[in-house]
This record gives structure tokens, sequence and C-alpha cells, in this order.
């Protein structure tokens, strides 16, 4: 079983981190904002909640986001571990996950705020979706993608997650510190090399 919580700011790569590791190892990459992200789409009860919050690149309530996380772990279809990515993202989230879960690992993405910015600049030119990696249809851009938002999800990103890093390091959790610069498969092949991991095979694996 292994089982890792993966951060760093927007633009860092945890979702494409997280499902290259998902991909060949059997575990699940369960993305907290993917979840709110299903909600909205959706317009369940949920994502009327969420969605103004997001749209405004803040968090949303502590209470909302420890419920969704966990109810998606008591599903209990992660028989060979998880990669959590968005949670804990503040320390109240980190104490309330230290608590109820243990973990292997976890895993820090490191990138410079003048790096997040112009991976953010260039996804917005060619118009290619953060998540998938498919094309944004122009008239449907993420509704969190705004300039303003992004200032505000790097001001909170460096004010709550770093203290939650500290957190976990003081709890004795490994934490793995990991240059995010070079491309996807160099950072993969870095993690897995660092957890004691099988490498990377790449899309056939
Ligand atoms: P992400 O895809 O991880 O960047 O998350 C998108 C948005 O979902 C964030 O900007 C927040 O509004 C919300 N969100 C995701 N994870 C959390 C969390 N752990 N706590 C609060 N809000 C979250």
């Amino acid at each position: 079983m292994r089982k890792y919580v993966i951060m760093g700011v927007q633009g860092s790569g945890k979702g494409t981190q997280s499902e290259m590791l998902a991909s060949d190892l059997g575990i699940v990459h369960i993305s907290v904002g993917d979840i709110f992200r299903w909600h909205v789409a959706q317009h369940t009860r949920l994502g009327s909640q969420v969605r103004r919050v997001m749209a405004g690149g803040e968090l949303v309530s502590d209470e909302v986001s420890g419920s969704v996380v966990r109810e998606r772990l008591a599903q209990h279809d992660w028989n060979y571990g998880f990669v959590l990515d968005g949670f804990p993202r503040n320390v109240a989230q980190a104490r309330f996950f230290l608590e109820s879960y243990d973990i292997d690992a976890v895993i820090h993405l490191d990138l410079p705020d003048s790096e997040v910015r112009r991976r953010v600049e260039q996804r917005r030119r060619s118009a290619q979706c953060d998540n998938c990696g498919g094309p944004v249809v122009a008239s449907q851009p993420r509704e969190d993608d705004t300039e303003d938002a992004l200032v505000v999800r790097i001001r909170d990103y460096h004010a709550k997650t770093g203290p939650v890093l500290d957190l976990f390091r003081q709890k004795g959790e490994y934490v793995l510190t990991v240059d995010a610069r070079p491309g996807p498969e160099i950072v993969q092949q870095d993690i897995r090399s660092r957890l004691g991991l099988p490498a990377y095979k790449g899309e056939a694996a």
C-alpha cells in the first residue's frame, strides 16, 4: 500500500505527476479540485456552494473540503494506495488529515513564481486544458483562470502551504521536495527514484 500527498502551486504539474504515478502502480489519483469541478459542472448543491469561491481563486471552507476528502477516502477503492492531490492546503486541513490517515510521503513540487506565471500564460495562449492536456473550447475557459485569481492563488499558496510542509516535517513525515522545472518525465523519474519506486516506463507502461 502506497499513500502519498502531492503538493505544489498551480501549474507545478501536480495533476500530471499524480496521473503518471497512478498509471502503472495501481494507485488511485484523488484530486480534490477535480471533485469540486465535477460538482460545478453537474450543478449539484455542493457545486453551487463552491463555484464562486473557486472562480475567485480562493479556498473552499475546511469543513466542506474535509468532508469531501473523508467521503472520497471512505470509498476504499484504493487497495494499492492513493495519491491525494490538492489536500491538505492549510494547517487546519493538515491536522485533520494527520489525525485520520497515515501516509508514506509528501511529494512537494517546487516551482518559482516566475515559472508559474510563464506556464499559466503559455497554457492560456495554447488553450490547452490544465487537467487533461486536451484543447479548451474558446468560449469556456476555466472560470478561475484569470490574472486576479492567479495572484490570489500564488499568495495563498505561499501563506498557507509553507506551514503545512513544516507541520508534516514536525510530525516526522517524509517530505520530498522535487524541482518541478524540468519536463514531466524527468520530474516523475526523480520522484520515483527518491521514493524507491520502479522507474516510469512511459505511456505504454
Ligand atoms: P486545484 O485543481 O487543486 O487547483 O483546485 C481548484 C480549486 O478547488 C481551488 O482553487 C480551491 O478553490 C478548491 N480546492 C481544491 N482543493 C481544496 C482544498 N483542499 N481546500 C479548499 N479548497 C480547495
